[in-house]
């Protein structure tokens, strides 16, 4: 048994079905009185449902949330949140939504209920970002981690199969690359373990049938546990390309993980033996990377970065601001072979 520091942080996470209707009495044993409701325009009716289920408590739906965390919506939710009076945000959605949850918690101090229905785990991390003037800055704070998340799969029933399927290997994603963390630990390792194993296992069901509660339940469950790895160990070169991509070319977050994802795993596979070992158990297959791409494939994700938006002059630049500070991972970033990787990536050939 290998050396190991294991630290966990955390808030109460409620599961189920139906799990919603409990809000006011999540509110209760958090001791919030009355919170302000999060979502994107497009989930606003999602918030104005949860506003018809904490009646009085509710201090109104704000429906800005976009993309990345643009600082002026930051700062005009941080103005509603103040003028609301309310001691509490609640937020209805993916990674952009909770984002901007955690942009008012930081600047206004108050705890955070989060209903995550996405898969990108943002909701279990300490991590957050805000963009002024084009640039993503990114921080960590545990006073932005939600107090409590409500996982609830009826929630995840509308996220269309496409979105569904990139943001399930988005949360793999955090999972493989938890298992070849220089400060994992065997607790996180079992998470990530079963995280890969519950969603290998339900996105396939999701994808034949999106209305499929059980395997959205799984899918949730996986995530759950993706996320909590990847706000308790350092990620490594897959989040590294990922964000570079994201953030240099504007390509779709969660698109930007699948493609990446089997490369990324190649790239590090010869100082990665104890991570393929656990993918190859988790997803059933005897090649990690071969299995990971297999399984992307059969859900008809995208496998290139050309077909996602990436322009191919667009490679040695972000080869640069990839080996550009250091980082760790379990194989030295060489701007070769970073460069190599995109190249095969942005044709989506073989990642090895
Ligand atoms: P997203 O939150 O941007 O959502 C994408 C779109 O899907 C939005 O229009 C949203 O309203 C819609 N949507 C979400 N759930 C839906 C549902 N159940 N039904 C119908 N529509 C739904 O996507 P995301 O991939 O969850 O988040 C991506 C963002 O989150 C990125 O900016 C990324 O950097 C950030 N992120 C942060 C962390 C962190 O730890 N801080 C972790 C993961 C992702």
């Amino acid at each position: 048994m290998q050396s190991f520091n294991h630290e966990s942080h955390g808030g109460r996470v409620v599961f189920g079905n139906g799990s919603l209707e409990t809000l006011p009495e999540i509110l209760d044993s958090l001791g919030i009185a009355r919170a302000l409701l999060i979502t994107t325009p497009e989930q606003a009716e999602l918030g104005h449902r949860i506003d018809r289920v904490l009646g009085k408590r509710s201090a109104g739906v704000l429906a800005k949330a976009v993309m990345h965390v643009p600082v002026e919506v930051a700062r005009e939710a941080v103005r509603a949140m103040r003028e609301s009076g309310a001691d509490a945000c609640i937020a209805a959605g993916g990674g952009s939504t909770i984002g901007l949850a955690k942009a008012i918690a930081l600047e206004a101090d108050l705890p955070i209920v989060a209903l995550p229905t996405t898969y990108a785990g943002s909701e279990m991390t300490p991590l957050y970002g805000l963009t002024e003037a084009g640039v993503k800055k990114t921080g960590k704070d545990w006073g932005v981690l939600p107090r409590c998340v409500v996982y609830d799969p009826q929630l995840t029933l509308t996220l269309p199969v496409k979105l569904s399927v990139t943001s399930g290997i988005n949360a793999i994603a955090h999972a493989v690359e938890g298992l070849y963390a220089h400060d994992g630990s065997p607790v996180y390792s079992l998470m990530a373990e079963e995280g890969i194993r519950a969603l290998a296992s339900a996105l396939p069901r999701l994808y034949a049938s999106p209305s499929d509660v059980e395997a959205r339940g799984d899918a949730l469950y996986g995530a759950w546990l993706c996320g909590t790895v990847l706000g308790n160990v350092q990620m490594g070169v897959h989040h590294k390309i990922c964000h570079t991509l994201g953030g240099t070319f504007n390509l779709p977050h969660a698109e930007v993980h699948t493609v990446v994802l089997p490369y990324a795993l190649g790239y590090n596979a010869a100082h990665a033996a104890y991570a393929l070992e656990r993918t190859e158990r988790a997803i059933g297959a005897t090649d990690a990377i071969a299995g990971l791409r297999g399984l992307i494939d059969s859900l008809d994700a995208p496998r290139s970065l050309r077909e996602i938006g990436m322009p191919r002059d667009g490679i040695d630049r972000a080869a640069d601001l990839i080996v550009e500070k250091a980082y760790p991972n379990p194989r030295p970033i060489e701007r070769h072979a970073i460069r190599a990787l995109l190249e095969r990536a942005y044709e989506g050939a073989d990642p090895l």
